[in-house]
Formats: structure tokens, sequence, C-alpha cells
């Protein structure tokens, strides 16, 4: 199998929520404060900068984009690049931030937080409903991570990166409820421990692995690990499928807490990484508010 190359020339602190709509990879960086944009049909690369960090960006369905900035959920116009918030913040606190987040089927998005310094059980994770209310889904989350949802929306698979688990929900997507919670993946911390996550069309789990230069692939319904992308640098953040086939995996990688020996043994690390697939993903989906 060929190997994960990097594009474009972005070296994010600590790259993150990697998503493909409307013909486009978008990512962050979080810790750099930047919304990316990258068309690999014109290769034409777009950069927004946030006011504050920022944990993640989805389209949105009636155009332009939504993040999570450090405290709460903003609008982002595509064309002017200005960032309007949505609602007041949700966590006010300046030892916290947004982190992770995506939308699930319905069009609600949910992201959830962290402490800076990852302290035990500071973050939550949060859901932003179509009506533009905020419910805490699950409180005392130490790192808020990968979340995703199967195919017919009957399963929410979710990330607290300390667990090293990866969690699994029923979902009841007419009211965004979830229930009985279990372990579907676990990860050997030997391995490094699994942040962002994205699922293909056939439900099986892409987990970025954070310290494991990898993305490992796992059926969420056995446990089994079906697959083992290598990167050639450590800290591998999110990932998702794009490209007009739905077939390309983008990965983003950070370089957040590196020295200057240790970038030069990993120079690649906080690029964006893409690597062509026999599998396919599913569309990813919009905020619907
Ligand atoms: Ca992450």
């Amino acid at each position: 199998m060929s190997q994960p190359s990097p594009v474009t020339s972005v070296q994010s602190l600590l790259g993150e929520g990697a998503i493909w709509y409307r013909s486009a990879l978008y990512w962050v960086d979080i810790l750099g404060k930047r919304v990316h944009r990258y068309d690999p049909a014109t290769g034409e690369h777009r950069e927004y900068v946030t006011p504050e960090t920022v944990g993640t960006v989805v389209p949105r369905a009636t155009g332009g984009l939504v993040v999570a900035l450090q405290h709460g959920f903003a609008h982002l116009d595509e064309e002017s690049g200005e960032v309007t918030p949505l609602g007041e913040p949700v966590d006010p606190r300046p030892e916290t931030r947004f982190n992770d987040g995506k939308c699930d089927p319905a069009g609600r998005l949910w992201a959830g937080t962290m402490g800076f310094n990852s302290e035990p059980g500071m973050g939550s994770l949060y859901m932003l409903d179509v009506d533009g209310r905020v419910e805490e889904k699950i409180p005392g989350v130490t790192t808020s991570n990968g979340i995703c949802w199967n195919r017919d929306a009957a399963e929410m698979y979710y990330i607290d990166t300390p667990t090293h688990e990866v969690w699994a929900f029923d979902y009841d997507v007419k009211t965004g409820a979830i229930a009985n919670r279990r372990v579907a993946v676990k990860i050997d911390p030997a391995e490094g421990a699994p942040d962002g996550m994205t699922i293909d069309a056939d439900g099986n789990l892409w987990i970025a692995l954070w310290g494991g230069s990898a993305v490992v692939c796992h059926n969420p319904a056995t446990g089994e690990r079906l697959r083992k992308i290598e990167l050639p640098c450590e800290q591998v953040t999110s990932c998702a499928f794009g490209g007009p086939d739905l077939n390309e995996l983008y990965i983003t990688t950070a370089r957040v807490g590196y020295n200057e020996e240790k970038l030069k043994a990993q120079p690649l690390a906080g690029r964006l990484f893409h690597i062509e697939l026999d599998v396919k993903g599913v569309p990813a989906f919009a905020y619907a508010g």
C-alpha cells in the first residue's frame, strides 16, 4: 500500500477537525487560531484567522461555516472571513477550550471541551441544537475528541482520549438523546491514544492515534483491528474521507510541544496528509440551524 503524503504547505501547531464538504477539505489549527480550506481540484488554499482558539469547523447548510471557538460557537463567513458569535459563551472559563466536534445526521453540532493542559474531568460534551439551544450531554470528560454516527443514525461513537476507548451509544436521531454507553474499541496505550475519528461506508471506524504515528481502522461491532496506516510523525489528530469518490483519506497532525530536535526528526509534523484507499467514506453533515 502507498504511504500518506503531505498536501499543502500548511504546518499547523495543532491540526484538527478534518472534514470534506463542497469539494474541499476543511481543517483547523486549534492553537494557531486558523481555519483552512483546500480545494484539490484547483489547488486553491484559503486561510481564515479566528479571534480565539478554534476546536473544529463544520459547514452550515444555509451557507458559510460554524466553528467551535475557545468558549462557544460562531458563524464564519467564507467570503468576508467575519466571525459572529452564535449565542452566549457555553463555557467561559479561561482554562478550558473547545476541541473536536462534528454534526449528527439531523444537523445538530456536537462538540466538546477540555482543559488546556488536559486536566482530568474539566471538559464536557455539548450539543448545539438546530434551534440554537446548547445542551450539556456528557459532563466530566477530560479530552473530548472524535465523534461520528453510523449509517442509520442508530449509534453514536465518541472518544474521550485518556480513556483509550471508543464508546458506542444508542442514538435517537429525532431527539439527540444518547443511552446505553458501552466500549466499542480499546486502544492499547502502548500504541498511542485515540484522538479524532471518522466512519466509512461499511460502518468501520478510522481512528487517529495521538502519540501513535498512525490511523487505525476498527470494526465497532467486534472491536477488531482491520487496518493500520502509518504516518511519519507521532501526533495524529483527525481524519476524514474526501475526494470526488470519497475514497481518499485526509489526516491532520500536530507539532505542539516539539522542541527543535524533535521537529528535525519529524519534519512533517503538523502537516495535512492524504492517501487513496479502496474504501469509501460517507458524506459529512452540515449544521442545519
Ligand atoms: Ca483531537
